[in-house]
């Protein structure tokens, strides 16, 4: 199976099935109708629920080397088929297509990472008061996992949760965004093409999450729930969650701030904001959302910024020269002439940019002298819109980007190394980017603090999430 008419209608648990009902998959880029999904509901996702606890019972007792070798092998079918999974995501959310290559290598990235980590999950022999107990911890997978994802990255981040979950020993049951759902079945189609054993990993596409996410979450067998997407939903699940106590990681929103001061090289701190704030076409969690630019830089800065976004190419998603794809559907078109209205209204300046260009699409804008209430400062925008604001000090800066409750990613563009250790120290963020718009990597630390979530995905610290200490108390006996 691996073309997109040949999805249609399926969702996979111990085998591929077949729901009566399904749902369109609309491309963003011309309204067409690119396929029908599955439509899973309660029914779906209890037998899910079944076939992930029985799968988990011989999957957990396999070794690491066994693991390791089936998801090194789903690593490099996911980059043989790089073209299918690029041009499908394309297609289905409206990725430019070179970055949607580039998605499916960062995506590949985490399986290939993990398939090592899986060797390495290592225990302890520690020393205690009694010499005639030998005392251990050791690793185990937490069981069951239930995954929920977003619409933005439809391959990353569904690796990010499911390499780290398979290579401890989970089972994975993915619910994928009602907007992505085709990328999701052929990564799963690729892990079957590998030799992942039936029932490992899961995918039920859904027109309506709640339905889904429901009986998941409440069956008692499933022991953790990861979920990347709003903060507003998230905190809906952790709610869930606590109901049967499981683990949980949640990856939820941001609202990045970039800061440039007054000694940034400021071709680096361009090109930088610039990579951060149009990636996905401001679809990201960490993209910058606000610019914030010492008084003394801040005319130049915006000059510079606004000739290099109006470069960008905007277009269709599949052709190779677009940089700027549609956006996912109409609510993300209205909420960004919104923000850009809002601000206008509150006197801001639109140097580029700042009206729908048609259909789904919306060009790069930058905007100066923009209100401290605008709400594109408050709210995340998720498009492809850069405030700049004009700040005098380290510690105005420093406040700014802290007055938020989203406490994702934060970005510094400074040549003093002083200033950048001070002033990373000082965010209130999960992740700091200094002179680097672009830190994520599979083999870095992801995650937020305050609103944007709890845990950590990528690297030693992705694969924790799965797994649980058990403490063994060993009495050796008299000599
Ligand atoms: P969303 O919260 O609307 O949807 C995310 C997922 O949750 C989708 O699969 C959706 O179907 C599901 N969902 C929605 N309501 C649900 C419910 N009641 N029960 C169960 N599942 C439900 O978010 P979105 O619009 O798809 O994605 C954009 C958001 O995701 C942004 O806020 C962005 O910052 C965030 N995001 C965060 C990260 C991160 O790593 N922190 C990464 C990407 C996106």
């Amino acid at each position: 199976m691996r073309d997109v008419k040949s999805l249609q209608g399926k969702y996979l648990t111990d085998a591929w099935r077949t729901t009566e009902r399904t749902f369109p998959v609309v491309e963003p880029a011309s309204g067409a109708v690119l396929a029908h999904a599955a439509d899973c509901a309660a029914a779906e996702a209890s037998q899910a629920a079944e076939v992930a606890w029985e799968a988990f019972l011989a999957w957990r007792s396999t070794s690491a080397f066994a693991r390791a070798t089936l998801l090194a092998r789903w690593h490099d079918l996911i980059l043989a088929n790089e073209e299918v999974l690029a041009t499908t995501m394309a297609r289905e959310m409206g990725k430019a297509l070179k970055e949607s290559r580039g998605e499916v290598r960062y995506a590949a990235g985490f399986v290939g990472w993990y398939a090592e980590e899986a060797k390495r999950v290592y225990g302890d022999l520690f020393p205690g008061q009694d010499p005639d107990k030998r005392l251990l911890a050791v690793p185990q997978p937490v069981g069951p996992a239930f995954g929920i994802t977003p619409w933005n990255f439809p391959l990353a981040m569904v690796t990010r949760k499911a390499a780290p979950a398979l290579a401890a020993g989970c089972t994975f049951v993915l619910k994928p965004a009602e907007q992505s759902p085709l990328s999701a079945l052929l990564l799963a189609d690729l892990w079957l093409e590998a030799g992942g054993p039936a029932g490992t990993l899961q995918v039920l596409p859904t027109a309506d999450p709640a339905a889904v996410a429901g009986p998941l979450i409440a069956d008692r067998r499933v022991r953790k729930l990861t979920f990347t997407g709003s903060t507003e939903v998230g905190r809906l699940l952790y709610a869930q969650a606590a109901a049967s106590v499981k683990r949980i990681s949640l990856e939820l929103g941001g609202h990045a701030p970039s800061l440039v001061f007054e000694d940034a090289d400021l071709d680096v701190a361009v090109a930088q904001v610039m990579a951060s704030k149009f990636r996905n076409a401001g679809q990201t969690c960490v993209c910058a959302n606000r610019v914030y630019v010492h008084r003394s830089l801040v005319d130049e800065f915006a000059a510079r910024y606004t000739a290099a976004a109006e470069r960008l190419v905007v277009g269709d998603p599949l052709d190779p020269a677009t940089d700027i794809g549609p956006l996912v559907d109409e609510q993300a078109v209205a909420k960004v002439e919104r923000h850009v209205a809002d601000a206008v209204a509150g006197g801001a300046r639109v140097t580029t940019g700042g009206k729908a260009a048609g259909g789904l699409y919306y060009p790069p804008t930058v905007l100066t002298d923009v209100a401290p209430d605008a709400l594109m400062l408050r709210e995340e925008t998720f498009g492809p819109v850069a405030p700049i604001v004009a700040f005098d000090s380290d510690a105005e800066a420093v406040r700014l980007a802290n007055d938020t409750e989203y406490g994702l990613a934060a970005y510094v563009y400074t040549r003093d190394l002083a200033r950048a250790f001070r002033v990373s120290e000082a965010l209130e963020y999960g992740i700091v980017g200094v002179n680097d718009g672009v830190p994520s990597a599979p083999y870095a630390p992801f995650g937020g603090v305050k609103q944007s979530g709890i845990g950590r995905e990528g690297g030693p610290w992705g694969i924790e999430e799965y797994l649980s200490v058990k403490y063994v108390s060993l009495g050796l006996g008299p000599a």
